[in-house]
């Protein structure tokens, strides 16, 4: 792999996914504000630099691996953004979690400019960043896509082509959705056993091998909830305000969906109560408190 990929956006997922590309023989060279994280690429054979510009300037492809849209958008088209020298035929690709609309816009924006861009998020956690497994879903131009598949390898286990800009971004958004209810489900479930006098531990045993397993139940009560150290790798604001894009493109889309809306808001509320810095699975010290209201 000869590509030059700069990566924006050093933090929980993005470095893991930079040092993997470095592996893979690509040339890489990271952004983010935190040097710790410029010094960890560096120590594992990659180049860092002091902004998205300079990191962009020569790439062929620039990955951006940021907490939100409006940050990605900031980090590509702002003063000190990556498409200030970057080439024309370079290709961005946005592996963030970011809201399917803004990335049409941007990329909107992106081609008039003369640029390709991919949304590609992921799904599967730090754990699956590390030893490169992740899920990944891949919305725009076939070409473009095709032209970027050695990177998904070098980051990933299964790509799915999801469909035209956007569709990634719609689909991860979903899948937030659906595995952000499934843990207020189980937790709530554990809570109120509790309460009756079942034991938790046991409670995700049985649950594990019956059909109200999920994600949740299998791989955080244990670990980081019963456990009380909330370590997972996923900022509880991330979840929060993925499960907000979903419920965002339900009101786009004019479709009514209580339960979207309700998980939505209790995420929000969650991270109102906890405030910044924590773990999405002490959502559970925030139900436990809100159940005894
Ligand atoms: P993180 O907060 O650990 O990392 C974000 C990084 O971006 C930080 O290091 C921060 O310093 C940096 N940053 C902020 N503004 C920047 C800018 N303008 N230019 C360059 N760098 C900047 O978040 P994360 O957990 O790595 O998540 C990144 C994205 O991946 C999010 O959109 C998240 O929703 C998604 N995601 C996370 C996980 C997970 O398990 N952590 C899983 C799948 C998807």
């Amino acid at each position: 792999n000869t590509a030059k990929v700069a990566v924006i956006g050093l933090g929980k997922m993005g470095l893991p996914m930079a040092i993997n590309l470095v592996k893979a023989g690509f040339e890489v060279i990271g952004f983010d504000p935190t040097l710790n994280a410029r010094e960890e690429l560096v120590n594992k054979g990659g180049q860092a630099s002091v902004s998205a510009t300079d990191a962009a300037e020569d790439a062929d492809v620039v990955i951006t691996m940021l907490p939100n849209g409006a940050i990605v958008r900031e980090a590509l088209l702002g003063d000190e953004g990556a498409i200030k020298k970057l080439k024309k035929s370079a290709i961005i690709i946005d592996m963030s979690s970011s809201a399917p609309l803004d990335t049409r816009r941007l990329g909107e924006e992106l081609k008039s400019k003369g640029y390709r861009f991919v949304d590609a998020p992921v799904s599967g956690g730090q754990k699956r960043a590390v030893d490169s497994s992740l899920t990944i879903m891949a919305g725009g131009e076939e070409d473009d896509v095709q032209a970027i598949a050695p990177i998904f390898d070098a980051v990933g286990g299964k790509t799915f082509k999801t469909g035209l800009l956007g569709s990634g971004h719609a689909m991860k958004a979903l899948n937030n959705y659906v595995s952000g209810a499934g843990a207020v489900a189980a937790m709530e479930a554990i809570i109120l056993g509790k309460e009756f006098g079942l034991d938790q531990s046991v409670m995700v045993d049985i649950l594990n091998v019956s059909t109200g397993r999920n994600n949740t139940t299998e791989q955080k009560l244990k670990q980081f909830v019963l456990s009380e150290t909330w370590g997972s790798g996923f900022a509880l604001d991330l979840m929060a305000k993925d499960i907000r894009i979903a419920a965002d493109l339900s009101q786009n889309l004019h479709l009514t969906f209580d339960n979207l809306k309700e998980i939505a808001d209790q995420w929000e509320s969650a991270q109102e109560s906890l405030g910044e810095g924590a773990d999405h699975t002490e959502i559970y010290r925030y139900l436990n408190q809100h159940s005894k209201k």
